[in-house]
């Protein structure tokens, strides 16, 4: 049976926190919780990971191996993750067998882009227009009700932009079905907001909620450029992007910090997509927050006392991106600028490198 509440072992300083994935976000959020006090035990298939740097022990393992995923669940005291394509059966085994926060049914959720919007729109809350297309036919039904422009986008495995493709007027269904592999999909009408935002936000095991203020946020080529605090949003548009995000993370039983990101409609937002875990346009909270969000992740899963989310001052955090991270030695030489090298060996065009923050106070 899944573990839930405040699992087997109590978590203390000194505990031991895993951690599922080991990218950026997961050196940052070990980072973090070594600050607190904790060990962390990264699982990663990839030896070369960015998050080894920085743990006290490390799996190299598939996300399918049972052993590994039993030793990795009997060696920490609570589980988190810090991607949201975790496998389901792998998301099983090891809630059978420790601590899973956040819980399997927000990483379900927010994986299948079909069940997350249908989830949404459930609880009275803004989405793109869509419909599911499992088939050429369902695609020119789709564009029929919806119109073009639209987007299609896979359900499953889309990220900065990856398995999806615009629909014009007058292009012909077939070919952007075929552009998908014939992947389980769904055709979004094209939204026109004004401006991208996302809301972060913590909610911990007894259901207390701590929200940043909303950002906004730009992307270069699908991939996240920069993001600005504050976003500029009329004070009641962003208390409902803070109540969406809220009642998302209430109706998940939510353990963690999670994203939601929204497109600013009129009228008030859309939201465009959940992360079950901290984010690239959280990063501004490291210098720009008085918690940032990988400590509020670590409090929120280990059941700590939520930090307080309070802005320093005016905040922009700057993606580098592929070869950009070659400037920093620039960055290193600015005063007040905040570099944060991910420690990645190689520069691929598209590849998030690390990041640098500016906070005017
Ligand atoms: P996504 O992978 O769904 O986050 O989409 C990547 C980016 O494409 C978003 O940040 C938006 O800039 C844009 N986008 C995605 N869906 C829509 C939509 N339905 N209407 C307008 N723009 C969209």
């Amino acid at each position: 049976m899944a573990k839930s509440g405040a699992g087997h072992r109590p978590i203390a300083p000194g505990a031991t926190l895993g951690i599922l994935g080991g990218g950026q976000l997961g050196r940052m959020m070990a980072v973090a919780a070594a600050a607190l006090g904790l060990k962390t035990h990264i699982f990663c298939p990839d030896a070369d990971c960015p998050a080894f740097d920085v743990a006290a022990a490390r799996t190299v393992a598939a996300y399918e191996d049972e052993d590994a995923l039993s030793a990795f669940a009997a060696a920490v005291d609570v589980c988190t993750y810090e991607f949201e394509n975790v496998p389901g059966r792998t998301a099983e085994i090891l809630a059978d067998r420790v601590t899973l926060r956040p819980n399997a049914q927000a990483l379900a959720t927010a994986q299948d882009r079909l069940i997350e919007k249908q989830f949404v729109t459930g609880l009275g809350i803004a989405t793109a227009p869509f419909r599911a297309v499992d088939s050429e036919h369902d695609l020119a039904a789709a564009l029929e009700e919806l119109g073009a422009p639209a987007i299609l986008k896979t359900r499953r495995f889309g990220y900065d932009g990856k398995g999806q493709v615009r629909i014009q007027p007058g292009d012909r269904p077939g070919e952007a079905y075929a552009h998908l592999g014939g992947a389980p999909a769904i055709l979004e009408g094209l939204v026109r907001y004004s401006q991208e935002i996302s809301v972060l936000a913590a909610r911990g095991p007894d259901g207390a909620f701590a929200a940043y203020e909303p950002c906004h946020n730009e992307h270069r080529d699908g991939i996240l450029a920069v993001t600005r605090v504050p976003a500029d949003v009329p004070a009641a548009l962003e208390q409902q992007a803070v109540e969406a995000a809220r009642a998302i993370a209430d109706a998940l039983d939510y353990v963690g910090v999670i994203a939601v990101e929204m497109f600013v409609v009129e009228g008030g937002v859309a939201v465009n997509e959940i992360a079950p875990r901290v984010h690239n346009s959280g990063h501004w909270t490291i210098e720009g927050a008085e918690t940032s969000q990988f400590e509020q992740h670590v409090r929120a899963v280990c059941g700590w006392p939520l930090g307080a989310t309070g802005r320093r001052g005016r905040v922009e955090m700057r993606n580098l991106i592929g070869s950009e991270i070659d400037t920093w030695p620039a960055v290193l030489a600015e005063p007040g600028a905040h570099l944060h090298h991910y420690g990645k060996l190689r520069a691929r065009p598209g590849r998030k490198m690390g990041h640098v923050t500016r906070v005017w106070t």
